[in-house]
């Protein structure tokens, strides 16, 4: 069943415009719409699959981040990404966070929390999917992956982490108030999301593969960033680039277009939307480092 968003989730205004229509260029090809607050401009997709039907927009062998098995050029590319960017995340774990409990929200196949873990990092996971969650379990031990956030504990996480899920999360102002009130005062949370802004985003608009409707049911920039974390008492104390996803998206956003030489084409263009966001600061995906106000 579809669903209606008739109230803004971050401003509560009721007025929305058509933002641009897309295909579900990955499971059924249905068409969905990106619509924009008037008031705060947050974009949204809208009417969006209801919590109990989303699951049937997962089901491909190609939904990388639940699957460890495909060779395609894409999952490829993917692979390196993640084997980079878990690097990455971590060294921000420890540049801004005290070293301690750590919960993956939408940990996956729990790479990330296994990565952490071997750190001296004690990880928590929470996953949905019932498949991921026990690939995950069998990395960092069955007793360390949830399936949501029911028992926890306030105040009791010096980090928490959000890499590419925030969009995916229907009760997104519930879900990360909830967050908030895990964190210790000092905790650091960090949300990794796909920005509408970037150059990317701009050049394959309908096509760009980070809209990934309908599993992306919000679409952020940095100003939406700012309002959600003002709503739910957060301020952003750092903003970060993800240096690959532009190469990751532009490659899978040439394949949309069926271009034949999609990794020349994806590589080239992934380059070129980093050399512009080294002066307009606005890249494929973005890392924010938040912490209570
Ligand atoms: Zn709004």
């Amino acid at each position: 069943m579809l669903e209606t968003i008739t109230t803004c989730p971050i401003c509560s205004s009721t007025q929305f415009r058509e933002w641009l229509q897309c295909t579900d260029h990955l499971v059924t090809q249905e068409q969905f719409a990106v619509q924009q607050c008037q008031q705060c401009q947050f974009l949204l997709t809208n009417p969006r699959p209801d919590p109990n039907s989303i699951i049937n927009y997962y089901k491909s062998d190609s939904y990388v981040s639940h699957s460890n098995k495909s060779n395609s050029p894409v999952n490829f590319i993917y692979r390196l990404v993640r084997a980079h960017t878990l690097k990455q995340k971590l060294s921000l774990l420890n540049r801004y966070a005290l070293h301690g409990n750590l919960l993956d929200y939408g940990c996956g196949t729990g790479h990330f929390i296994k990565h952490a873990q071997s750190r001296n990092w004690a990880v928590k996971g929470i996953e949905p999917d019932s498949e991921a969650r026990q690939i995950a379990g069998g990395l960092v031990g069955l007793e360390n992956v949830y399936q949501s956030l029911d028992g926890f504990t306030q105040n009791s996480f010096q980090a928490i982490t959000l890499f590419h899920v925030l969009e995916h999360v229907h009760d997104l102002v519930d879900t990360l108030s909830l967050l908030v009130n895990l964190s210790t005062q000092q905790g650091v949370i960090l949300i990794a999301v796909p920005n509408f802004r970037s150059h990317d985003a701009l050049k394959y608009q309908s096509d760009w593969a980070a809209y990934d409707l309908p599993r992306h049911l919000y679409h952020f920039d940095s100003k939406s960033m700012l309002n959600l974390a003002n709503k739910v008492g957060l301020k952003i104390v750092a903003q970060l680039p993800m240096h690959f996803d532009s190469y990751y998206v532009s490659l899978l956003s040439e394949k949309y277009r069926k271009s034949s030489i999609y990794p020349l084409r994806g590589f080239y263009s992934g380059f070129i939307s980093n050399l512009k966001a080294r002066r307009t600061k606005e890249y494929s995906s973005l890392i924010y480092v938040l912490q209570k106000k």
